[in-house]
């Protein structure tokens, strides 16, 4: 079956201006030559370090950023040649939950605008259709209809992100970006957040593309995960499979990092060293190469093409690029 949505060889290279002029100098390369699909019913977790790129793909499959270079389909259409009017016909299949529910809600709507403007001004029903079913989606997410009009100010945390997300399935979206939306939430509220939109993608066969810094909340959410790193994907796999097999060694790292609840299972693990290079100067051929416990020769000046490992399981790395299997890694992961 084709993938709902298909990322192909997508780039953001965003320009430095300087000089008297202010000339192009330089540019920052967000997100490089990136590849990634994602199907109809199902949850792909994007992670990596702050600031490698992950919210720029997500916007730009969603088009709300304009690439530098690449493709998306959505169910088989080309977004980025769309003019207009065509664009503006599909997108309400995708839709967005921001990272902030405090300042994504307007503070001068009522939630009953907040959730229900978009329906009307898409002219998905007339008034008293709105309100129906600006009711029953409160219901969906856990917020009762006796609140349609207050305002943002009058609801916790919590409840802001659950009007976020009531606010994108008011017009029955297909693909939606996640991104990071729990991470500006209490503890105790991020479980409550993530099972209501795991209940609902399962119930809407919706895909989402689900970014996060967290491997815990990934690995509970997503069924395929990505990984990146300074712009590239590094490693696309199945998210149990990834968990128990990660083959690239910043994912190795990553998951080494993750605090482990089992005492017996606490130490040794693989402490990332060293800082991200800089997306403006990143270094040659691998970008991980400075702070990589594998690195070769040829990590220093040749790029990684991607490998298949298995039929889901995809890696960037030259440990792999003519191995069948996955080979043993060095470094230790839990
Ligand atoms: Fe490490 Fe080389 Fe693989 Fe990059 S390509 S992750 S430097 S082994």
């Amino acid at each position: 079956m084709t993938p709902l949505i298909q990322i192909q060889s997508l780039k953001k290279y965003f320009p430095v201006y300087g000089g008297l002029l202010s000339r192009v100098v330089a540019q920052v390369k967000a997100v490089e030559s990136v590849s990634l699909t994602i199907r109809r019913g199902e949850t792909v977790g994007l992670v990596g370090e702050s600031g490698c790129g992950k919210t720029t793909l997500g916007r730009m499959s969603l088009r709300l950023i304009e690439p530098t270079a690449g493709q998306v389909l959505f169910n088989g259409q080309d977004i980025l040649g769309m003019d207009r009017s065509n664009l503006a016909r599909i997108r309400p299949k995708m839709q967005i939950i921001f990272q902030d529910p405090y300042s994504s809600l307007n503070p001068r709507f009522t939630v009953e605008r907040l959730i229900g403007e978009a329906m009307l001004v898409h002219g998905h029903t007339n008034a008293a259709g709105a309100r129906q079913k600006i009711e029953a989606l409160m219901d969906q997410v856990g917020l009762s209809p006796r609140y349609l009009n207050r305002f943002p100010h009058e609801f916790s945390g919590g409840q802001r992100q659950r009007i976020g997300i009531a606010r994108a399935l008011a017009l029955d979206p297909d693909y939606i970006v996640c991104d990071e939306p729990v991470s500006a939430l209490d503890i105790s509220i991020q479980a409550q957040i993530v099972n209501l939109l795991k209940e609902l993608q399962a119930k809407r066969d919706l895909a989402l593309l689900f970014i996060s810094h967290d491997l815990a909340m990934v690995k509970y959410l997503a069924h395929r995960t990505a990984v990146m790193y300074l712009g590239r994907l590094v490693e696309t796999a199945p998210t149990n499979k990834l968990n128990s097999e990660p083959a690239h060694p910043y994912t190795q790292a990553l998951l080494a990092a993750k605090p482990s609840l089992d005492p017996r299972r606490r130490e040794p693990r693989t402490v990332l060293e060293g800082d991200v290079p800089s997306p403006l100067t990143p270094p040659a051929g691998c970008y991980f190469h400075p702070r990589c416990p594998e690195v070769m020769d040829r990590c220093r000046s040749e790029t990684p093409a991607a490998t298949r490992l298995d039929e889901d399981h995809i890696v960037h790395c030259h440990l792999y690029t003519e191995a069948t299997t996955v080979p043993q890694p060095r470094a230790h992961h839990e």
